[in-house]
C-alpha cells in the first residue's frame, strides 16, 4: 500500500489569549514579557489561602468567540479544577472548565485545497489560566520559574476531528486567527504564544469510518513548523503501520532543528486529570439579554464583508477572499477606497504588489508600515496622470522602505511625469533625430520600430513622460 490508500484526520486544540488588561482570576496585568515575575500577586502565585475572582471580561470575550464561530452558548456554566503538577504550575491545577463549556457545537468555513469551501466543526470552546513558563539555563544551572504568565485568560477551542491536510490546517488556523482579530478578543501574536495549537494526528485506510490512534504534538506556533510537524508525523504513521507496527498514543514534540517528532509522555486520559468543580468559584449563570447584548455589538465578520464586496462593489471571489482574510487588509480596503473612489484599484495593489512585498520581508498583515490615506493618495496620483503605473509601482517599493505622504515621495524624487506638451514633443524630436534607422523602418512598415523610439524616450526621461502622449506626438512627428 501508498500513501495514497490512506486518509489522513487532525483535530486541532487551539489556544488564545485573551486581550484582557488584567488577568481570568487577579487583578495582575496580562502584559507580555516583562522582567520576570513583576506581574504577579498571592492569588496567581498560589499562596495557600487566596481566593480567585472570575474575571467578567473574560467570560464576555469567550461568549464572543463563540457567537463568532457559530456556538451556542451554555447559559448555565461553571469552572472545574484540572489536576496535574508541573514545575509551571504551583497551584498543582488549572481552573479550566471540564463538562459545561461556555461554547459548543460551532464551525468555521475554510477552503480546501481545492478551493472548495468545508465546514470545520467546532465540539467546544472553554476559558482557563494559562501557566506560567520555565526558562532554561543554558550553562545548565537548572531552571528558573516565571510566573508572570500563569493566570493569562486563555480560550480553548477545540475541533472535531474534520481537518484532512496540513493545507487545511493552516487554512483552520488562519481562519480562527482572523476573527478572532476582527472581534477584538486577542492580538493573535504566534510568536508571542498568542495562539497555539495542539495537533492531533491519526491515519486510516481509505474508505473506513473508524478512527485511527492519534498522537499529539504539544504548543505549535508557528504556520511553518506546524505543516512540516504534520507532514513527517502522517510519513511517519504510515511507516509504521506499512512496517506492521501499531501506532502508540502519546504526546510528541515537533523538534523544528532536526525536523522530527520525539516522545514526551503517554498520553494522560481524562480520569488522570481528578476533574471537580472548582469551589472557590460560583458557578457561571448567563441570561439571555447577556448573551444578545453581545450578539448585536459584534462587528462584521469577514464572510459579510467578504459578501458585500463581491455583490455591492464588484470585486471576484478571489480578491474578495484575499482582502477579507485579515481585518488589518479589510479596514485599509475601505478606508482606501472611500478615499480614492477606486475600490477595484485598492484590491488590485493589496492583492499584487502589496502582498508579493509583505511576503518578501515575512510581514504579517498587521505590520503595514504606511496607511490607507497613503494608499488612497498613492491611486489618485496614477488616476490623475501625475504619476504613470510603474513609477507607482517604485512611489510603493518607497512607502515600505520610508512611509510618507505619496506626493511628498514624488516631489522630493522628482517622479512627477511629465504631461507638458512642449517638453513631450522636445523629446521626441531628440529620439527622431538620433535613431534615422528605425523612422526609416517605421516608414517601411515595421510598426515595431515605434516601440522601440517610445523606448528610448522614456529611457530619455527616467521613466517620466506620459506614455499615451508620447504614442500619439510620436504618431504625428512620423507622419510628416
Ligand atoms: P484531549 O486531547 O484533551 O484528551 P479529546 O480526546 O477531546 O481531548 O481530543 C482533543 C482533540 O483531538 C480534538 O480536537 C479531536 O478532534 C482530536 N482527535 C480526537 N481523536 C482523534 C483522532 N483519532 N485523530 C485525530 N484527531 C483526533
Ligand atoms: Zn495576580
Ligand atoms: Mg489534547
Amino acid at each position: 500500500m501508498s500513501r495514497e490508500d490512506y486518509e489522513v484526520v487532525i483535530g486541532l486544540e487551539v489556544h488564545c489569549e485573551l486581550s484582557t488588561k488584567t488577568k481570568i482570576f487577579c487583578s495582575c496585568s496580562t502584559e507580555f514579557g516583562g522582567e520576570p515575575n513583576t506581574h504577579c500577586c498571592p492569588i496567581c502565585m498560589a499562596m495557600p489561602g487566596t481566593l480567585p475572582v472570575l474575571n467578567e471580561k473574560v467570560v464576555e470575550y469567550a461568549v464572543k468567540a463563540g457567537l463568532a464561530t457559530n456556538c451556542k452558548i451554555e447559559k448555565n456554566s461553571k469552572n472545574d479544577r484540572k489536576n496535574y503538577f508541573y514545575p509551571d504550575n504551583p497551584k498543582s491545577y488549572q481552573i479550566s472548565q471540564y463538562d459545561k463549556p461556555l461554547c459548543y457545537d460551532g464551525y468555521v468555513t475554510i477552503e480546501d485545497e481545492k478551493g472548495t469551501e468545508k465546514k470545520i466543526r467546532i465540539e467546544r470552546i472553554h476559558i482557563e489560566e494559562d501557566a506560567g513558563k520555565l526558562n532554561h539555563d543554558e550553562y545548565g544551572r537548572g531552571s528558573f520559574v516565571d510566573l508572570n504568565r500563569a493566570g493569562v485568560p486563555l480560550i480553548e477551542v477545540v475541533s472535531k476531528p474534520d481537518l484532512r491536510s496540513a493545507y487545511e490546517v493552516e487554512s483552520y488556523m488562519k481562519k480562527l486567527k482572523s476573527i478572532f482579530e476582527y472581534i477584538e478578543i486577542s492580538d493573535c501574536k504566534m510568536q508571542e504564544g498568542s495562539l497555539r495549537a495542539d495537533v492531533n494526528v491519526s491515519i486510516r485506510k481509505k474508505g473506513s469510518s473508524e478512527l485511527g490512534t492519534r498522537t499529539e504534538m504539544k504548543n505549535m506556533n508557528s504556520f511553518k513548523s506546524i505543516v512540516r510537524a504534520i507532514d513527517y508525523e502522517i510519513d511517519r504513521q504510515i511507516e509504521v503501520v506499512e512496517d506492521g507496527g501499531e501506532i502508540v498514543q502519546e504526546t510528541l514534540r515537533w523538534d523544528d532543528i532536526s525536523g522530527r517528532t520525539f516522545s514526551m509522555r503517554d498520553k494522560e486520559d481524562a480520569q488522570d486529570y481528578r476533574y471537580f468543580p472548582e469551589p472557590d468559584l460560583v458557578a457561571i449563570r448567563l441570561s439571555d439579554e447577556y448573551v444578545d447584548n453581545i450578539r448585536k455589538e459584534l462587528p462584521e465578520l469577514p464572510e459579510s464583508r467578504k459578501k458585500r464586496y463581491v455583490e455591492e462593489i464588484g470585486l471576484s471571489e478571489k480578491a474578495a477572499n484575499f482582502v477579507t482574510s485579515s481585518k488589518y487588509y479589510s479596514n485599509m480596503f475601505e478606508k482606501a477606497s472611500e478615499i480614492s473612489n477606486n475600490p477595484k484599484a485598492v484590491s488590485n495593489w493589496l492583492m499584487s504588489d502589496i502582498a508579493r512585498i509583505m511576503n518578501e520581508k515575512e510581514l504579517e498583515p498587521d505590520a503595514i508600515p504606511f496607511s490607507a490615506e497613503n494608499l488612497a493618495e498613492l491611486i489618485v496620483l496614477i488616476d490623475k496622470e501625475t504619476i504613470s503605473n510603474s513609477i507607482g509601482k517604485k512611489v510603493l517599493e518607497e512607502l515600505f522602505e520610508n512611509p510618507k505622504e505619496p506626493s511628498k515621495i514624488i516631489e522630493e524624487k522628482g517622479w512627477v511625469q511629465i504631461s507638458d506638451e512642449g517638453a513631450i514633443k522636445e523629446v521626441v524630436l531628440k529620439v527622431l533625430e538620433n535613431n534615422p534607422q528605425s523612422v526609416a523602418d517605421y516608414k517601411a512598415g515595421k510598426d515595431k520600430a515605434l516601440g522601440y523610439l517610445v523606448g528610448q524616450a522614456m529611457k530619455e526621461t527616467r521613466g517620466k513622460a506620459n506614455p499615451q502622449m508620447l504614442n500619439k506626438m510620436f504618431m504625428e512627428e512620423l507622419k510628416k
